[in-house]
């Protein structure tokens, strides 16, 4: 039996941050007590730390390798366990699950994602699958995929893969049915579209226009109809991405109505706004291309107090590992052909913290909430996400009075750069541990997820 002692740091849970010895056993927490017994054990030194659990990422796109990237899977978990993340969840590529007939099956797309990431990963990931209106029946294959350990999916509203209204509150109920949710991407068609086809008709193409066609009216709007939808089948329902006001209220209504919805936002609608479009450098301005683009700063300030209050209950990166030389390639088409997403994996835990508790936005108990507990609540991970006896050794010694300047060059994922570069940021992970082993010293593992 291996054991190792995580000494005199501060320990932080949703309930309290403390100062106590972490005891680990065989890579599971086995004690979380003040002056633990240290004979015999491997004793790391914590003292003047914060010991956090490992950040959960519930939203990612990484990619599978493929001949022309034979490392990126690896590269891009690598570089979220630099950040404090142990544990990913991740979106397959539209095209997985294709068959030499053509079919596209969720189940195959299953085995060919699990196929394909195998000893791959530096931490241990789950799969999100998607949900596309070109698959062949995806809602039949619903209960077979919960039963595989994937009960999460994410279905858009807008898009060309769309799901259709009835087939979207189909997947609601078969998902609640069998224990699962559907993670939803709320935009509404009807609004955006024709803001698209009016702009490039008046030959606006430049990048910022991709924001102008996308008003927060339009998400809020397929917010609300999200909501609807599931109130009426009776289903749980996680808005992903969201990036404004006028959804977050949606939000906070279906709530107070005691209804299962869940919202998570991420760190740049937290952090950067809408005037990176007013950019006359093209090459700037397309970095920052995601849908929902960067609101105002009130909606900014508005989203702080959704974490605050409890109505936002995630906080993932929603990281595209897009690079400029290539997915956004220059010189920029016109707006609406644009590869939508930018990277995060890495820096979510450290702007989180950085603009966050260090500015005093929310608190660090608040913190470990949004990146550890609710992501393991609400995506079936039972034995992580807190620092507390019987759960996985993952943990973060987070050393709070670092200061560092985020910059692409100190960065490490797949990607050739960050939305925040020049950022000076407060905190920086010292040691990272997955289940109670360093960061490469073993795979991660698939995580079989279960409510
Ligand atoms: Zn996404």
């Amino acid at each position: 039996m291996t054991r190792r002692i995580i000494a005199g740091g501060t320990v932080v849970t949703p309930d309290a941050a403390m100062l106590a010895d972490v005891t680990i056993e065989d890579g599971r927490i086995a004690a979380v007590v003040p002056g633990a017994a240290r004979h015999g054990a491997d004793a790391i030194d914590a003292t003047g730390l914060l010991v956090i659990p490992g950040v959960i990422d519930a939203h990612t796109h990484l990619r599978l390798e493929d001949d022309e990237h034979p490392r990126r899977f690896h590269q891009d978990t690598l570089a979220a366990a630099r950040g404090g993340t142990t544990t990913v969840l991740t979106f397959n590529n539209p095209g997985t699950g294709i068959s030499d007939d053509g079919s596209r099956s969720l189940l195959r797309g299953l085995k060919e994602f699990r196929a394909r990431t195998e000893g791959r990963s530096a931490i241990d990931y789950g799969l999100c699958a998607v949900l596309s209106g070109d698959q062949d029946d995806p809602l039949a294959e619903l209960p077979a995929l919960i039963a595989a350990g994937v009960p999460t999916f994410k279905a858009f509203m807008v898009y060309d893969f769309r799901l259709g209204d009835e087939q979207l509150e189909g997947a609601m109920r078969i998902a609640s049915q069998h224990g699962g949710m559907l993670q939803v991407h709320c935009e509404d068609p009807q609004i955006i579209e024709p803001l698209v086809a009016e702009a490039l008709a008046a030959g606006q193409h430049a990048s910022r226009h991709h924001a102008s066609t996308r008003p927060p009216r339009a998400e809020a709007a397929a917010t609300r109809k999200a909501i609807e939808m599931a109130r009426r089948v009776n289903a749980p329902l996680y808005i992903v991405h969201l990036s404004c006001e006028e959804a977050l209220d949606a939000v906070a209504e279906a709530k107070s109505r005691g209804e299962p919805v869940y919202a998570e936002t991420c760190p740049h609608y937290l952090t950067l706004t809408e005037a990176l479009y007013a950019d006359p450098d093209e090459s700037e301005v397309i970095k920052r291309v995601i849908s929902p683009p960067l609101r105002s700063p009130s909606d900014v300030e508005a989203l702080w107090g959704g974490l605050r209050d409890g109505i936002l209950d995630v906080v993932g990166s929603d990281h595209v590992p897009d690079r400029i030389d290539t997915e956004k390639s220059l010189p920029a088409p016109p707006f609406s052909q644009i590869s939508n997403g930018a990277p995060g994996i890495e820096t979510l835990l450290g702007i989180l913290y950085s603009v966050g508790v260090a500015s005093r936005r929310i608190g660090i108990r608040r913190l470990v909430e949004v990146l550890a507990a609710n992501p393991a609540r609400l995506f079936g991970l039972a034995g992580k996400g807190r620092i507390e006896a019987g759960k996985d050794a993952d943990l973060v010694l987070w050393d709070p009075d670092a200061r560092r300047t985020l910059t692409q060059t100190a960065l490490h994922h797949t990607s050739d750069f960050t939305p925040y570069e020049g950022l000076e940021v407060r905190g920086e992970a010292i040691q990272v541990l997955v289940r109670g082993r360093e960061v490469g010293d073993a795979p991660g593992r698939f995580l079989e997820r279960r409510f």
